[in-house]
């Protein structure tokens, strides 16, 4: 199994991409600590888990993402209970697609607040963990937003882009500890999150897709599970696309 003993961290692990990627790496043989926004989803999502497979180990937390003090705690918890962190995920994140003019700086922030600034509140205390043990792994998730933009909703492509650069620039700070910083970059992927957008929206996208359908979210978790496993040992810095060539 490619994460045999491996202990895990996935943000937003309770549906979508996240759910696929906690449940990719339980049956490779991870223990997973799962990340969700509130005690009722990530109990739905335990015992889903649960379900399928009674020998997984799988269990749930639901900080604040957006309270570096709460995360900081949290990540500490999870240190103390197994000793150490081998993966973190930042997987969590909100979209929207409101044009410009009907934008709120409220709105633009919330998007910052969830998909920046708690990907840096999650990752300072970890990698200080897995510089003290001697490497580790850090994944985030990305779109392919953040290379083609998209016309409304800046906020979101923002945050994207920054999410690139936050990788980028850590593969080279933390490569000196063995820490690899790599990114995700899904293209259109069957979540709640593209429910939520219009239907027009969804298919006008899906019939730009040169591979003519958006991604499965087992799919996308498949690039996370290569880039966890020691088979992408060499692999830092990278942003891999899983988009069907969307971008192009
Ligand atoms: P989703 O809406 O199905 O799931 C989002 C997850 O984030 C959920 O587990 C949710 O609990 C968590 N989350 C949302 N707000 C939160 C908050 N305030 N605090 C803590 N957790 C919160 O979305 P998804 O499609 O699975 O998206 C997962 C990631 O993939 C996101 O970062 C998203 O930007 C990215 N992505 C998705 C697509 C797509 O087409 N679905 C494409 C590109 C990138």
């Amino acid at each position: 199994m490619l994460l045999e003993g491996k202990i895990a961290v996935v943000t937003g692990g309770t549906r979508g991409i996240g759910y696929e990627i906690v449940r990719k790496y339980l049956a490779n043989g991870a223990k997973v600590v799962l990340f969700g926004s509130r005690q009722e989803t990530v109990d739905k999502a335990l015992a889903q888990l649960k379900e399928e497979n009674a020998d997984w180990e799988a269990e749930g937390m639901w900080p604040k993402l957006t309270d570096a003090a709460e995360v900081e705690k949290a990540v500490l918890e999870i240190k103390e209970k197994y000793g150490r962190i081998d993966i973190l995920v930042n997987n969590a994140g909100i979209s929207q697609s409101t044009p410009l003019y009907n934008y709120t700086p409220e709105e633009f922030d919330k998007v910052i607040d969830l998909n920046v600034r708690a990907l840096f509140y999650t990752i300072l205390p970890t990698a200080k963990i897995m510089k003290e043990q001697g490497g580790g792994c850090i994944l985030n998730t990305s779109s392919m937003v953040s290379i083609s933009g998209q016309p409304a909703g800046v906020g979101y492509p923002t945050s994207k882009f920054a999410v690139n650069g936050m990788t980028i620039s850590l593969a080279r700070e933390l490569a000196k500890d063995h820490i690899r910083v790599n990114a995700v970059a899904p293209g259109v992927t069957k979540t709640d999150m593209v429910a939520s957008l219009p239907q027009q929206v969804v298919e006008r996208i899906s019939a730009q897709i040169p591979l003519g359908r958006p991604g499965e979210p087992e799919e996308v978790a498949n690039a996370f599970l290569y880039l966890a496993s020691d088979m992408a040992s060499y692999v830092t810095g990278e942003i891999l696309s899983v988009d069907g060539a969307s971008r192009a």
